[in-house]
């Protein structure tokens, strides 16, 4: 239960705050590795991990010093002017994953919206198409951000309602559905697909296997560029590296050679790129497309800055040399078989799906459509915090540094709470 020190901090948000977001009870203080404590002192694991930013762990001891000592150092100087960390994050990020350039962001929604702005570019000074025509397909159910470009496209009244007029220039096919993906790539000024590997926000809906090859092959046939939006799948947290990796079985020093795998034409990467201590985003992409912008065409005051480049370059090294990428592939696949076998001997809980560490359970809830909230009420009792998405989907997204030893721990939790609950 909530003590009163705990409630009043919720007061204070509710009164003060814009009502933008519906938290869970919890009121955190502190964080480290996979554990988060609350106002009270009591330990929870974190099974959200900040919407996957938090992939390394809670205050990372690498990361933490990377923006303290760079923070003493410089922390800002807008893109005036040159300085001493961006040319050599740009050169270990472009090398990585394997692309010519990367422009540099601070949120995922900004590298969305640079995206659309290069994809569109790219589409009338490289394609001939005519000024203000370009059309971009995305999918039913995706989430790519909060401005107003972006929730234009998207299909969930929650987002858009009410926050019309809508930018034109986008196309909205079912996910997972390569037929309606082929179909409208043959339409005219169609220029661009942008896709997320797994859908994040709308309950972790994980296509079929084959579904980013064949898009990445279609969008190629069809000369229209293919955005991978990886701003949550990204950066070991579905088992690769990258979730368009798929199951390529590279592992952790994969040079990441260009096309062997379904490397997107630009790829737009968030959240874990810092190990979620600052906003850095990115978008990367090859020579023939990135430079069509020029300079003065785009920018952010933020993108770039030192502490953002040797943040960034921190986050990226601790996921490498923590093996974090074979950990969540292996731990992945443990959770989801617990998770079946619990589901087995539950009505509570209908399915499980998911990659590496991107995980959620379907509750069976066509009753009250409040059980998961319930669920997760029940489950942070227990020790454990997790977050309902789109109604009745639990996700499941412990930091990637999480042990067998741990999450054994956590299905444990998840195992008690589900047979102790009544609806
Ligand atoms: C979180 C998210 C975004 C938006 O990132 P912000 O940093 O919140 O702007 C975009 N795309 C996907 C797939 C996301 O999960």
């Amino acid at each position: 239960m909530e003590t009163n020190r705990a409630n009043n901090l919720i007061e204070l948000e509710d009164k003060f705050g814009a009502h933008n977001y519906h938290p869970l009870p919890v009121v955190l203080t502190k964080g480290e590795g996979v554990f988060v404590w609350d106002v009270d002192g009591k330990k929870y694991f974190d099974f959200l991990s900040a919407y996957s930013a938090v992939n390394q762990g809670h205050c990372h001891p690498r990361i933490t010093k990377a923006l303290i000592d760079q923070a003493k150092t410089l922390a800002l100087t807008s893109r005036a002017f040159y300085n001493d960390c961006l040319g050599e994050y740009e050169k270990y990020v472009t090398n990585l994953f394997g692309f010519d350039k990367v422009l540099p962001m601070n949120t995922g929604a900004e590298a969305v919206e640079t995206a659309i702005k290069l994809c569109r570019k790219w589409a009338y000074e490289k394609k001939g198409i005519a000024e203000n025509q370009a059309v971009i397909v995305v999918c039913d159910g995706n989430f790519h951000g909060r401005t107003t470009t972006i929730i234009s496209f998207s299909t969930d009244p929650d987002s858009n309602k009410n926050f019309g007029p809508y930018a034109p220039g986008f196309l909205a096919i079912p996910y997972d559905d390569i037929p309606a993906l082929e179909k409208a790539l043959k339409l005219p000024n169609v220029v661009g697909f942008l896709v997320e590997p797994i859908q994040g926000e709308a309950g972790v809906y994980t296509p079929s296997d084959d579904f980013i090859s064949k898009a990445r092959l279609l969008c190629t046939e069809n000369g229209a560029l293919f955005i991978a939006d990886e701003v949550q799948t990204g950066i070991g947290r579905t088992g690769s590296l990258l979730a368009v990796c798929g199951n390529c079985n590279c592992e952790q020093n994969c040079e990441r050679q260009k096309n062997t795998y379904n490397r997107p034409d630009i790829l737009i990467l968030g959240k874990a790129l810092s190990g979620g201590v600052y906003p850095v985003s990115a978008v990367l992409a090859d020579d023939e497309i990135m430079l069509v912008i020029k300079p003065g065409q785009h920018g952010s005051t933020f993108g770039g800055n030192p502490i953002a480049a040797k943040v960034a370059i921190a986050a990226l090294e601790a996921v490498n040399d923590e093996n974090l990428i074979q950990n969540a592939r292996k731990l992945g696949a443990f959770f989801r078989s617990e998770m079946n076998r619990i589901i087995s001997k539950s009505d509570l809980v209908l399915k499980v799906r998911g990659k590496g560490l991107l995980n959620a359970i379907v509750v069976n809830d066509s009753e009250t459509g409040k059980t998961a909230w319930n669920l997760c009420l029940a489950l942070k009792e227990n020790g454990l915090l997790a977050k309902p998405t789109h109604g009745n989907i639990i996700r499941f997204a412990p930091p990637l540094i999480i042990t067998k030893e741990q999450i054994t721990e956590c299905i444990q939790i998840i195992e008690k709470t589900i047979n102790s609950f009544k609806k």
